[in-house]
Parts: C-alpha cells; sequence; structure tokens
C-alpha cells in the first residue's frame, strides 16, 4: 500500500482546504495528506490523515504515542491504525508526538513500538527536533529510524510548537538530509522546498503544507508563492516591492492565475485562490521533477531551478534598480550550489 505513494508529491491541508484544492492535484503524481478526518472526500488519488498529535504533545520514552485512554475499550497503536485505514486511508500514519532536542530514549522506544507492528501499510511518522540531525546524533538517528523496519514519513521541528516550515532552518542540515533520503525509504512532510530538495535526492515521496494560511498580525495579505523566487512572500510585502512599477510584477502561467500577476493577492479574502496557486504552480514541478529519467536527472533539474531563482532574484535588483539587491533564501542558494552527489 505504500508502494502507492512512490514517485508522489502529495499536499499537505485541511479537509477544507483539500476540497478547494482537488482540482489542481494532479491523480498522476499528487495526492493528500489531510489533518483531520477524511469525511467525506474520496479523491481519485492516495489520501493519508495526519494526526498530528506532534503539534500539541512531546514525546516521553513511556509514551512516544498519541493514543486515546479511558472509556471502557482501551485502543492501542495497531487499533489506531486500522480506524485510519478503515477509513479510507491510503496508508496508516503512527500519532507520532514530537521528539525533542536529544531525546534519543523516546526516539527509541517509538521505533522498537513500530518494528514490532510488521505492516506494509504503515508509515512511521517522525517529528524531530532538527538538531537530532546534526553531527552528535545522525548516526544514531539513521540506525534507529532503518532499524524500524517501515518508511519514515519525516517531519522537522525547532523545539516544541514551532515547525521548521522556513526553509532557512534545514540549511545546517541539508546535506545529512539527503544521506538519509538515500539510506532510508523516506517521505518529508511539512517542509516546504526541502520535500522537492529529498525527491530529487532519493526521498520515495514528500507532502509540503499548502501554505493557505493568513497571518493574524495586522496586515491580512495572504501568503504568496512567488514562482521566479522560489519562495513565499506576503501579497502586501510583494505589492510594494514594485510600487509604481506594477508593470514589471510577474505574470503567473499557472491554471489558477492564467497570466495575472501576483501581486493582485493582497486582501484576506484571496487566500484560497493564493493557495491554489501556490498548489497548482508546485504541482506542475511536481511533475516535471518526477518525469525525470534518473535520480541523477532529478538532482540537476532541481539545481538547475534553484539556480533560475537565484538569476531572476538579480534580474529584478537591475530592472527595479533597487540599490538594496534582492538575496536568495540560503536554502535556494545551498541547494543551488552543494553537490548533488555528496
Ligand atoms: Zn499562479
Amino acid at each position: 500500500m505504500v508502494g502507492a505513494l512512490l514517485n508522489r508529491v502529495l499536499v499537505h491541508a485541511t479537509p477544507a482546504q483539500a476540497v478547494a484544492l482537488q482540482p489542481y492535484v494532479s491523480a498522476e503524481h499528487g495526492g493528500f495528506v489531510l489533518t483531520g478526518a477524511q469525511g467525506r472526500f474520496h479523491p481519485d488519488c492516495p489520501v493519508l490523515v495526519d494526526p498530528a498529535a506532534y503539534e500539541r504533545h512531546v514525546a516521553t520514552p513511556d509514551a512516544p504515542f498519541l493514543l486515546p485512554t479511558g472509556g471502557l475499550l482501551s485502543i492501542g497503536l495497531p487499533e489506531m491504525l486500522d480506524d485510519q485505514l478503515a477509513a479510507g486511508a491510503t496508508a496508516a500514519i503512527t500519532p507520532t508526538k514530537f521528539i525533542a532536542a536529544g531525546d534519543i530514549g523516546s526516539l527509541t522506544a517509538a521505533a522498537r513500538q513500530v518494528a514490532r507492528l510488521d505492516r506494509q501499510d504503515v508509515l512511521f511518522l517522525v517529528p524531530l527536533d532538527i538538531s537530532l540531525l546534526g553531527r552528535a546524533h545522525f548516526d544514531e538517528v539513521t540506525a534507529i529510524l532503518a532499524d524500524a523496519g517501515h518508511p519514515v514519513a519525516l517531519v522537522l521541528g525547532r523545539r516544541f510548537g514551532s515547525l521548521a516550515q522556513t526553509a532557512d532552518r534545514v540549511v545546517p542540515y541539508i546535506r545529512n538530509l539527503r544521506v538519509l533520503a538515500a539510506a532510508i525509504d523516506l517521505m518529508p512532510l511539512r517542509t516546504d522546498f526541502t520535500a522537492f530538495d529529498l525527491v530529487a535526492h532519493g526521498a520515495f515521496a514528500g507532502a509540503p503544507r499548502s501554505g493557505g494560511a493568513v497571518r493574524h498580525t495586522g496586515d491580512s495579505a495572504p501568503d504568496v508563492l512567488v514562482p521566479g523566487f522560489m519562495a513565499w512572500w506576503r501579497g502586501s510585502d510583494l505589492a510594494d516591492l514594485f510600487g509604481a512599477r506594477q508593470n514589471l510584477a510577474p505574470r503567473c502561467p499557472c491554471v489558477v492565475c492564467d497570466e495575472q500577476r501576483l501581486t493582485r493577492l493582497i486582501r484576506a479574502h484571496h487566500a484560497e485562490e493564493a493557495m491554489c496557486h501556490a498548489v497548482a504552480t508546485w504541482s506542475a514541478y511536481a511533475g516535471d521533477l518526477l518525469g525525470q529519467p534518473t535520480m541523477r536527472a532529478r538532482a540537476e533539474y532541481w539545481r538547475r531551478m534553484c539556480g533560475n531563482a537565484i538569476g531572476y532574484h538579480s534580474e529584478l535588483t537591475h530592472h527595479l534598480r533597487r540599490v538594496r539587491p534582492l538575496v536568495p533564501r540560503k536554502s535556494i542558494q545551498t541547494w543551488a550550489t552543494l553537490s548533488p552527489w555528496t
């Protein structure tokens, strides 16, 4: 069943977002990871349900998984996983709690329970404090994940409650993440463009987040994926960047935008449109990436994309006659320059 996920980039979304996104998700190489019950949502592509226990709970060696307690019937890990499959999930995802910095004990405890399951239809969800992928722990963590004997769905965080969504937090760990993707069956979840970097270096699938969130800090503009930058910009910041020179603002070729300018996405009610634009855009990238004939060709394709993004930053700096140059994200620079095979 996990084989059904091979060579796919799924979108991590709430069930409500998934309904809006369905027209832009490919049956051939896409799918959904839902946070929340699947309900009546049954698209013609794989669907997983992420219990997202890591958002609210920290793992301990005694209780690495979030399982219902109390009541007359106690529900164990196997039953909980069966429930997901019975509800229509393509494979089940473990309800793993957040594994804090240095907590090898909880990781080991979780991995042992998963190894005992000995099933073909389960993804071992591993929500790690990203520092566990640093030099001090990397070899040990890799060995523990390999011993679990199940494909790993990796979520990266930085201290509890703060998922490492912004790609630059992964910069010091990019090399190790690539080594991990080549060493075990890996599917990064919610990790922004890191999912693409890892699918280009051996991960069997990935699931970036839909990016539909609106920040509630006065400015209600949604986050907009700017394809040329390969980065998310707040819609209002993007409009400010072009100021009086809106004629230089990029037109987007995706099916949602149909050559309209991205600077139109500046109000709270544009949030859904911005989300659909983002998913339509990166689904097309995913199709191109996954369509490469070899893993080496994927890595080269990805490196070229990142290189183009760097080029666009300097091109636009020039066109806008900016004194302060537009600087690409560190992650993009690292992906573009790090040799694919180190
Ligand atoms: Zn678009």
